[in-house]
């Protein structure tokens, strides 16, 4: 039988309904508007339509956005004392810096400069030892809505075999720890795993996070897998896939992800979700 499709634009429209409800309320009780300030550096087209995408989700859902932004000849000095400046702003309830940064600028002190309470990219350190410690304030937007997507699933993460490809700090990683807290055997897997497929072959749940086109062919996954595909691949005819061979993958899963439509707006909506929660920590709610 044909996986289930998990279909992330429709899961993370009903999110965003909700979050723009709970904007609404909590501005009418305490007079705040969850703000985001984005902050971009550089040309990266890719990057500013991301950043675009993040303001327009903001203003549909009634946040305060803030848009910063910086040529690619910005020094780190420049971009440390606008990061002070939202830091110490109190309309703004969350900073994201995205990614990548041009060459020649250290990211991790960016990161690190970013209030670990308004981090809501979850990329600082101390917000990343909250969430191994399995206490997390602020979860990474993109591992938090996988989870959700496997969740939407309505099967239970407790004793699943799950194997996570890809060990970035972005995806890979926080996704792992996040699977470990909700009970589930973890396996890491990466450039130098020895017989992947194998590895992958055991999972009841497959992340995929690698960033290789079609990565993921339908002799790795077990039949009825939940399989979500992480990954965002731009091919030669301007196509857009994921990791996964979806058109086969998807005749052996039990559930899987699109791509377009899978993960990428659940990350959106994770984002919106996270500064919402921060506002509402600044409201003492
Ligand atoms: P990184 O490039 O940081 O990490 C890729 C990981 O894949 C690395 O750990 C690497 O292993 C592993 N890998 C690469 N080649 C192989 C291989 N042949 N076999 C096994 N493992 C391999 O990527 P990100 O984690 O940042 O992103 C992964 C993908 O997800 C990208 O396509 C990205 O565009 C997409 N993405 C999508 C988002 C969304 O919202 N949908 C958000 C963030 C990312 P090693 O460590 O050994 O090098």
């Amino acid at each position: 039988m044909p996986a289930q499709i998990i279909d992330g634009k429709a899961l993370a429209q009903a999110i965003r309904e909700g979050i723009a409800e709970e904007v609404r309320l909590l501005e009418k009780d305490t007079g705040i508007k969850p703000g985001l300030a984005a902050v971009l550096v550089g040309e990266d087209p890719a990057s500013a339509v991301y950043v675009r995408n993040k303001k327009i989700a903001c203003e549909k859902a009634g946040l305060y956005p803030q848009e910063h932004r910086l040529p690619a000849s910005t020094t780190q000095e420049t971009l440390l004392k606008l990061i002070q400046q939202l830091n110490a702003d109190a309309r703004i309830h969350g900073i994201l810096v995205q990614l990548p940064l041009p060459p020649g600028m250290d990211s991790q002190a960016i990161l690190q400069a970013v209030s670990p309470e308004k981090d809501v990219d979850g990329f600082h350190p101390v917000n990343v030892g909250r969430l191994v410690g399995g206490d997390p304030v602020f979860i990474p937007c993109t591992p938090k809505g996988v989870i959700q997507m496997i969740d939407s699933t309505g099967q239970d993460i407790t004793g699943k075999r799950a194997v996570v490809i890809g060990r970035s700090n972005i995806v890979g990683k926080p996704v792992a720890m996040l699977l470990l807290h909700r009970h589930a055997t973890v396996t890491i897997c990466h450039s130098r795993t020895k017989d992947l497929p194998a590895v992958v072959r055991e999972a009841d749940i497959v992340i995929a996070a690698i960033g290789k086109p079609l990565f993921v062919t339908t002799d790795m996954v077990k039949e009825g897998a939940i399989v979500i595909d992480v990954g965002i691949n731009r091919l030669a005819d301007g196509k857009l896939v994921g990791d996964v061979d979806f058109d086969r993958v998807k005749e052996r899963a039990g559930w899987i992800t699109p791509v377009p439509g899978g993960v990428g707006p659940m990350t959106i909506a994770m984002l919106l979700q996270n500064t919402l929660e921060s506002a509402k920590r600044t409201a003492g709610k």
